[in-house]
């Protein structure tokens, strides 16, 4: 696209020290003389005394000012883990929370697992000596369920909160809860109880199982710390009562932005010619594009290869290195390598690489103005992921990542108007998302009134109310709104969304429970299978090996089942590496995306591990579909939908008109009725991942909905 020069916010910056350090410093060396140089070094002592001052602070700093790895570091080595206790931090997003906590393991020179590691959902590098633990908000709430007082951590970061993550604002609730309960069972056991005169109306008024469960038990305070990239503190400050802030001065150069003259229509295409642009006309320096997920990453990381190869051979010296949260951890170190001599590396990221992870060495950046996001319609009870512009906030964010080392330039795909017109930040999560996963485990964790609970920002009544309904209708709650024995607690101790944790349940007394769960894995990962343009054909023929006229959930079995095949003859006496080529080559052979099809057995061995552990039986129905559609339906209710006349479908709970995706196996065949998984919103309300089903199991399957409704 054609860009116009006019750039704004020159802001002024000093050059960094470590652009000066030469390659005879050894690595360490460097890594020391980094961590001095970071705007948050000079004021070390500081924050660590405003740490032990107040129990609660707000730390807020511009991105890679040194917040996430360097504040942990400093706590440490203040004394904060005395007692083996442990300083967490949360992220809410994965890729974050391990790419962190391999560069703070390194800066501090201990292997990953040890004193410093990750834990994420289905992935633990963690042990008993870990001190400094970086983890996602979501793991960290289903931590509380075992150990409702946190009682392992001495202090806990809550990090990148201006997200606002559904995890992150329920966190904060519960963490606002935790605290109070912890002084207060300190006061007990340090017997200046009864001079609190006030503690008998605090527990009253709060009328929780939760802090009454704390009485008589003996806990030190915890340290909470809100971690933000906005500067805006005063809504986290307001909530935590006054709570104290503290700014940690960041550096940024000037950076010039450039609109395109007018709208592009396929901002992806528009992204592909200002990539290879910016690396043929514009000097050295790395590119960061922002696209909306792993699908957008892939396909533009072949179209790259593709065009290059169209170029002179002296031309081609560009490296395009991924970072999406599916991808293996090993593989997401990669975008911190610097390119080899004479390369010059272009990162595809999803908006991870806002304010989450700070890769070095961009000087370009390009954002074509999207993301996605989650949004919740309450009176239907659909979730559905869309994709919508940026708001003002994260288009600044985005353009700041070009100029933390030197000026450099952003190139924003849109035209200047349609900047205008963006909203300034975004909305919190919690206003936009299915509440039943948070619900039911807030219940689990004791707090039964919902309505009452002490949101930072409030979700709509209309909100809360349908997902517990939800909630009721698989199962979980009771008729007096209670967490239902046995079903409810173990939903809640799957680390799945309510559905899908009803499903393994339900499978494991239609003896399918090993089909269901390799379903839910593989609906846990972006697509399987992948269709690039040039080869649709062939891959449509491949397709077909594996796609069965029963739907989709059937056909994903299918290629889970082949690959089982393929590792079973293939495993005896072979290394892990020959086989993750042979699996790799197989997948090559036959268009299904080996990142995600990896993903998805990974995923599986840990939820084949949680439902074990439950006592759930696992068992096969072996080649009887029929059986695992039945299952399947007992499960999607909700997601039941109709064909009309005109081949569109209506689905059953919220009367929404939808048609079937076009990469579904049922895409043709249009059966009379179905269950599915996924609305996915463009020009046309979609539904994916899709099985036919008898119109007449709904009845007899899920009667707590549709007797009551007919
Ligand atoms: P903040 O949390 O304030 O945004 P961080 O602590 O994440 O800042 O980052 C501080 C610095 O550490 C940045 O300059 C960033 O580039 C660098 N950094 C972080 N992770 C890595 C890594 N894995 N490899 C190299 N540099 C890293
Ligand atoms: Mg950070």
């Amino acid at each position: 696209p054609r860009t116009s020069n006019e750039s704004h916010h020159k802001l002024n910056g000093k050059p960094l020290i470590d652009n000066h350090i030469g390659n005879t410093f050894s690595r360490k060396q460097k890594i020391a003389q980094h961590r001095k140089s970071l705007p948050i070094a000079s004021v070390e002592k500081r924050l660590v005394d405003e740490v032990r001052n107040n129990d609660t602070l707000i730390v807020v700093g511009e991105t890679g000012s040194g917040k996430t790895t360097q504040l942990p570091q400093f706590l440490f080595n203040s004394g904060f883990c005395r007692d083996g206790k442990i300083i967490g931090i949360t992220q809410p997003r994965r890729v974050a929370a391990v790419t962190v906590a391999k560069r703070v393991a390194e800066e501090c020179g201990v292997e990953l697992g040890q004193r410093v590691g990750y834990s994420i959902r289905f992935e633990d590098r963690t042990c008993s000596s870990t001190r400094i633990k970086y983890m996602t908000d979501g793991l960290l709430l289903r931590e509380a369920l075992v150990d409702p007082y946190l009682s392992r951590y001495s202090v806990i970061i809550v990090d990148e909160a201006h997200e606002r993550t559904v995890h992150t604002d329920v966190l904060l609730g519960l963490l606002k809860k935790v605290q109070k309960a912890r002084s207060k069972s300190f006061s007990v056991c340090l017997g200046v109880e009864t001079k609190k005169p006030n503690n008998a109306t605090l527990l009253n008024k709060d009328n929780d199982v939760f802090l009454k469960q704390c009485q008589g038990r003996k806990f030190p305070p915890l340290k909470l710390i809100i971690m933000s990239a906005s500067l805006d503190a005063r809504g986290f400050s307001e909530y935590f009562g006054g709570g104290r802030a503290v700014h940690v001065q960041g550096r940024q150069f000037p950076v010039d932005i450039f609109y395109t003259h007018h709208a592009e229509p396929d901002y992806l295409d528009a992204a592909l010619i200002t990539i290879l642009q910016v690396h043929l006309e514009e000097g050295p320096g790395d590119i960061l594009v922002f696209l909306t997920g792993q699908e957008e990453i892939e396909s533009v990381e072949r179209l790259i290869k593709e065009r290059l190869q169209l170029l002179p051979e002296g031309s081609r010296k560009l490296l395009t290195v991924p970072i999406f949260s599916a991808l293996p951890s090993e593989k997401q170190m990669r975008v911190f390598t610097p390119a080899p001599a004479g390369f010059r590396k272009v990162i595809l990221a999803t908006n991870i690489a806002e304010t989450s992870v700070t890769i070095p060495g961009i000087k370009f950046v390009i954002d074509p103005g999207f993301v996605k996001a989650r949004s919740y319609d309450p009176v239907k009870g659909m979730e559905s992921l869309i994709i919508v512009p940026t708001s003002k906030a994260q288009a600044l964010q985005r353009s700041g990542r070009a100029g933390r080392e030197g000026p450099g330039k952003c190139f924003r795909l849109y035209p200047e108007s349609e900047f205008e017109k963006l909203e300034d930040s975004t909305k919190p999560e919690i206003k936009r998302c299915n509440l039943s996963n948070v619900i039911l485990q807030l219940k689990a964790l004791g707090f039964d009134d919902i309505l009452g609970f002490d949101f930072m920002e409030k979700p709509s009544r209309a909100s809360i109310v349908k997902s517990l309904e939800q909630l009721f209708l698989l199962g979980a709650l009771t008729d007096e709104c209670k967490l239902s024995d046995p079903v409810g607690r173990q939903m809640a101790q799957l680390p799945l969304d309510p559905v899908y944790s009803r499903a393994l349940i339900l499978a494991s007394q239609f003896n399918c429970l090993e089909e269901m769960l390799i379903t839910v894995a593989m609906l846990s990962v972006e697509s399987i299978f992948y269709a690039p343009r040039e080869k649709l054909e062939e891959a449509r023929t491949a397709m077909k090996c594996f796609s069965s006229p029963e739907g989709d959930h059937v056909t994903l079995v299918n290629v889970y089942r082949a690959s089982n095949e393929l590792l079973e003859k293939r495993v005896m006496g072979l290394t892990k590496e020959k086989n993750e080529k042979i699996l790799s080559k197989w997948c090559k052979e036959n268009f299904v995306n080996s990142r995600s099809l990896r993903h998805a057995r990974d995923v599986h061995s840990q939820i084949r591990g949680n439902v074990e552990q439950m006592g759930l039986r696992v068992a096969s129905c072996g080649d009887d579909m029929l059986q695992f559609r039945r299952c399947l339906a007992a499960s999607f209710f909700l997601n039941a939908a109709l064909k009309q006349p005109e081949g569109t479908y209506r689905a059953l709970a919220s009367g929404q008109v939808v048609q079937v995706h076009p990469s579904s196996v049922l895409f043709r065949s249009k059966p009379e009725c179905i269950v599915f998984n996924e609305l996915v919103q463009t020009n046309h309300k979609y539904v994916r991942n899709i099985t036919r089903i008898d119109y007449l199991w709904l009845s007899e399957l899920a009667p707590q909905y549709y007797c009551a409704q007919n």
